[in-house]
């Protein structure tokens, strides 16, 4: 709902209108890689869905643009407009990371338009790109455990995660979805 990243699950059972992110990072052989969604509880709201949507249509629109010589900065602009058609915000604070034998590596790609990121796409770079984007404000805080971040406004926020590997003609999704994983609920 509220928490923009890194929830520790707990003993809270889901409820009707929900939403939850999943996000699973897993190691093989030394080599990390980095996949999250978002998943809509029974009855979400409207407008909630349409957030979920606009952070799962951000990051595709994003990686549509991806391929060598294309500068990391500009992933943000993408994503801005994006969701900012829609009335939603883009968090600052967290950004899509490269992957490989170090889990969270350079470069930084933050998904706001305007930033600052370096560096161009390059074959061989691997890299996630992750909006989280909120429906209200784009300010965060920490629960006082430290960890979990959560909108400062108490509304929700959504996020999809993909990693992507850059080739010599363009971009190649390693944690695309396989014609056996189940539909996304607007494919339906
Ligand atoms: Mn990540
Ligand atoms: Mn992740």
């Amino acid at each position: 709902n509220e928490v923009v990243g890194h929830g520790i699950p707990d003993m809270r059972e889901l409820e009707d209108g929900d939403i939850v992110n999943v996000d699973i990072s897993p190691i093989l052989d030394g080599w990390h890689s980095d996949l999250n969604e978002t998943f809509c509880v029974g009855n979400v709201a409207q407008k909630t869905k349409d957030l979920v949507k606009a952070s799962h249509d951000s990051l595709m629109k994003a990686i549509a643009q991806c391929k060598p010589g294309y500068f990391y900065r500009d992933v943000g602009g993408v994503v801005t407009k994006h969701v900012n058609g829609q009335g939603f915000s883009v968090d600052k604070t967290y950004c899509g990371h490269g992957v490989g034998q170090l889990f969270h590596c350079a470069p930084n790609i933050p998904h706001y338009v305007g930033n600052k990121a370096k560096f161009t796409m390059k074959p061989g770079h691997c890299f996630t790109i992750e909006p989280m984007i909120n429906m209200g404000s784009w300010k965060g805080e920490h629960w006082p455990d430290g960890w979990t971040a959560v909108t400062k406004d108490g509304k929700p926020s959504a996020q999809f995660e993909h990693v992507i590997l850059m080739n010599e003609t363009g971009a190649e999704v390693l944690t695309a979805r396989t014609p056996d994983s189940p539909p996304l609920w607007w494919e339906v």
